[in-house]
Formats: C-alpha cells, structure tokens, sequence
C-alpha cells in the first residue's frame, strides 16, 4: 500500500473505453437523456472499482489516499492516528486450513475490526492481508489490543477459534503530517521494521522523525543506485594481499567504493541496500567486469598482475546460466582464469547443497580460485568444506581481533580453524590484520596470507598499480 491515489492503468483503459462506447452510441443517435444516464451508472461503476477493495466490500487503498487528504485540507489530521497491520504467517493458515476457512477468518476478524470502529473512523483493505485504519488518536491502544492477539471464530456450529496475530506500524498522530502519501509513509516504514525484526518479538513499530530521516537517506540511495551503474561511479579498490614469509605482493581483493558527488561513500552504506531490492547482483558483475578491465590494461602494458578475487553475493546463486555469464564476462577482456578468484561469503552456503555445487565444480573447473569467505561467523558444515572444491579459507576478522588472551574462546577458534584449513590441505588467508601481534599469532599458527590495514587500506587503482610497478622493478 505505498502508491498515490492515480488511476491504474487498468481503469484508465476502462475510462477510454467507456468514452469511446458513448461517442459510439451517440454517433448512432441516442439521445442526450440515454447518454446522460449511460453516464451516471458508468461513473457509479467507476467508483466501485477505484475506491472499493472488491472482496470485503471494504474501501481501498485510493479510498484510503481520498480519506486521508480530506482530512489534511479540512484541519481534522489532528485528532487522528494511522495504524497499518498486516497478518501474519496468514499464507501459512491459508496452507493448513484451506482457502475456505481462512477466508472466514479474515471475514470476521476484518468485520470485528469494522465493529470497533467509532463514526468518523475508517478502516481500509487490500490485498491478502493487509489493512489500514484511521481513527481518533484516544483509540489507537484499543484498535492495536485487538491487532496484537485477536480470537476469531470461524465456525458457528463448533464455535472453533484462530488466533489472528499481525505486523503494524502505527503513527499515533498525524497532525503534522501535510501531504497525504506521507501518512502512508509514516506507518509503511515502521511496519517494515516490525516486520524484519518479528524474530525479536516485536510485533509493533511506533513512527518517529528519526526513522523518517534513516529511511528518506535509504530511499536517495535506493534511487541513485541505476543512474551509477549506468555512469559508472562505483569504482575499484585493490586491498593487496601480502606473503609473510617473503613480505611480497600476493594478490588483490577488489572492493567496491562509490564515487558520488564528489564523496566516497562506502560499502556498509549501499551494500545492505542493494542486498535488499537486488541489484547487488548487477553491481557484482559490474565489479567482475572492471577489474578485468584494469587486469587487461596491465597485461597490456607488461605488467605482471597478481589474482584478484571479487565478491559474488548469494543473490547471484541459483541465476540461469550463471557460470557462462562469469565465463563470457572475463573472456571478453581475454584475462587467463588464473587471475581470478571468486569469494562466496560463508552464508551463502545456506542456499541449496546442488545448486552450490553445480557453481562450485563449474568455476573451478573453468580455471577459477574458489574462497569460501568470513569463515568462522557462519554455521559452514564439515560437508560444504570437505564436499566442494575450495581452493582458500578466507578466515574472518571477528577471529583475530579478540586473542590477546589465549585463554578466550576466538583465539582457540582460531587455532582450530587454522588447523583444520591445514589438515584438509586447502590455504588459509587471515583479513582484518591490523598490528603486528596479529601477525605473531598467524605465524605461530602456520598461516603466512595476510590481508589488512597493518599493510594497506583498499587502494585505488592507479595506486595499486604503482605497487605493481615497484614489485617488478
Ligand atoms: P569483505 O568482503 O569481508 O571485505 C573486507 C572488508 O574488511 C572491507 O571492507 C575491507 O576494507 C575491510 N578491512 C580490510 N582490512 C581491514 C582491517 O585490517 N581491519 C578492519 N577493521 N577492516 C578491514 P569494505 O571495503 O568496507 O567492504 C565491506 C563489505 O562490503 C565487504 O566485506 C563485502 O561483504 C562488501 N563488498 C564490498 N565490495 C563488494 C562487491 O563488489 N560485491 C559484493 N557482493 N560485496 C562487496
Ligand atoms: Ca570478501
Ligand atoms: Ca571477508
């Protein structure tokens, strides 16, 4: 329920057609006084679908978009609170009870919501499950009482009962609210919330004008986003990778840094939003491609580049031929395999067994590094590690940064991590080694790959290339 109150292009095709019926039965002599009734059912018509939910016989969301200006022009916002609520789990009720019974459900729990109401309250409805209310600010508690647990009967005779529980954002005044999608907004964002954080128990979200803000950043980002893939303002950086025997250059990871308006902006900023509505895909083939646009220009101009690894987010996973697009995407730069390596976090390997290893065996044996990545903050199985052709154990930072003492439970975990990358005969990297007590413990635990601000931050690529110049000097 976030649109304005336009017309759908459905019932705009519906108004043009109705135009061009009248035009027609004119045009073959009806009179002014048919035309005019023709007119007045039609516009009757035209309402019931514009402003009615078409199921419950409950007004909709346009409805609820006409209601809410109205209330805004006339001053009256003031006494009024907004509540959107959506049920929960309710595909699974429909799942275990049948479309019959939960239709009942809903029935009587929509038309108990309606009894509650006093004159002058409103109560909308769309969709499978959702609602939204508009009621005087002293009712909110009573109508939110209800949402929280409510007990529905859903058979007469047996007098059986379900438990409709919902999400809601609730905004307990609307006063100062001027334009009327921003109510929409107001209780939309926080049911949002409530929503993704359910397995916290919480069940309802009150607006406040700091979730207002943190969401109007969130949504400039989420606009920027297709506009900088098509101009291209994400950039590369190369955080080097560094040999602790020898202290040389020992490959590259390539992290993405947007270049926009003149600021850096970085990933922990973009990345959960693009996790979100699911361009992180694009951006990772963005990423892909790049980097071998910069590893085909050193080829070119004889340097000797290292293996790069790029992210690949689990978005990715399970997208039809996916293999032949990384396949296709470097080939066109002509970049040997080698010098790719591909890093799965270790959540990804949530996703299906098959399907992470179709991937897995695909890339590897197109001739690509495979690394499993943030190893240690995830569930990974001995199956996933042992099942699948990983070439390196990316060993995460949370494992490193608290063993000052040897008696804490991370540094044992590393030791063990370390030990078991070692046993299984795969490579292990350490990231996030920032001093030289982080070395220390890495060199008493047989691991000498080592990625962190000790040695550099992620460089831009004209610096990191200078690096690769003064290794082969
Ligand atoms: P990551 O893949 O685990 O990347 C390592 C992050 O640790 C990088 O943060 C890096 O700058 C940071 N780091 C490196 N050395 C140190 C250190 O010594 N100490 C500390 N505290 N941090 C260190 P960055 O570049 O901000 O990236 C954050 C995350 O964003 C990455 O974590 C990755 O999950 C994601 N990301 C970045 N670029 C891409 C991309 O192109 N595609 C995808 N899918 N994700 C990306
Ligand atoms: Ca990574
Ligand atoms: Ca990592």
């Amino acid at each position: 329920m976030t649109n304005s109150p336009e017309e759908s292009p459905v019932l705009n095709t519906l108004r043009q057609t109705f135009d061009s019926l009248l035009a027609t039965a004119r045009e073959q002599g009806a009179s002014e006084e048919t035309i005019s009734l023709l007119r007045a059912n039609n516009a009757e018509f035209y309402n019931f679908l514009m402003f009615s939910d078409g199921r419950f016989d409950l007004p909709n969301r346009n409805a609820f978009y006409k209601t809410a200006a109205e209330l805004i022009e006339t001053n009256r916002n003031k006494e009024y609170g907004c509540i959107l609520f959506n049920i929960r789990d309710f595909h699974r009720t429909n799942q275990i009870l049948g479309p019959d019974v939960s239709n009942t459900i809903l029935e009587n729990f929509l038309s108990s919501l309606k009894n509650k109401l006093s004159e002058d309250e409103y109560l909308f409805a769309e969709g499978q499950d959702d609602g939204v209310i508009l009621c005087k600010t002293d009712h909110v508690e009573k109508f939110l009482e209800y949402l929280q647990c409510a007990r529905v009967e859903y058979d007469s005779i047996t007098h059986e009962t379900y438990e409709v529980r919902c999400a809601v954002g609730c905004n307990r005044n609307i006063g100062n609210i001027s334009v009327h999608f921003m109510v929409m907004e107001s209780v939309s964002i926080p049911l949002k919330m409530a929503r993704a954080d359910k397995a916290r128990g919480t069940w309802c979200v009150f607006w406040d004008e700091s979730i207002g803000l943190h969401a109007w950043s969130q949504a400039l980002i989420e606009d920027s986003i297709p506009r900088a893939l098509k101009d291209e303002e994400f950039a590369v950086y190369f955080q080097p990778k560094v040999n602790l025997k020898t202290y040389t250059l020992a490959g590259a990871e390539a992290l993405c840094r947007w270049k926009h308006n003149d600021k850096l902006i970085y990933p922990d900023e973009f990345i959960p939003v693009m996790e979100r509505n699911g361009t992180i895909g694009e951006l990772d083939f963005y990423m892909l491609e790049h980097t071998c646009r910069h590893l085909r220009r050193w080829l070119d101009i004889g340097l000797q580049p290292v293996q790069v690894s790029v992210n690949l987010s689990r978005v990715n996973i399970g997208t039809e031929s996916l293999i032949d697009r990384i396949i296709r995407t470097v080939d066109v730069y002509n970049v040997p395999h080698n010098f790719i390596q591909i890093e799965l976090t270790e959540t990804t390997t949530d996703v299906g067994f098959a399907e992470l290893k179709e991937l897995m065996e695909g890339l590897h044996d197109a001739g690509f590094s495979m690394a499993i990545d943030d190893f240690g903050t995830g569930y990974s199985s001995m199956s996933i590690i042992r099942n699948l052709p990983w070439n390196v154990i990316k060993i995460d930072k949370s494992l490193l940064h608290e063993h000052t003492d040897p008696s804490q439970d991370r540094h044992l975990m590393f030791k063990s991590i370390t030990h078991m990358v070692q046993t299984l005969g795969l490579e292990a990297i350490v990231e996030g080694v920032e001093s030289l007590d982080d070395i220390t413990l890495l060199k008493e635990n047989d691991c000498y790959l080592a990625q962190g601000y000790y040695f550099d931050k992620p460089l831009p690529a004209d610096i990191f290339e200078q690096r690769l110049r003064t290794v082969q000097e």
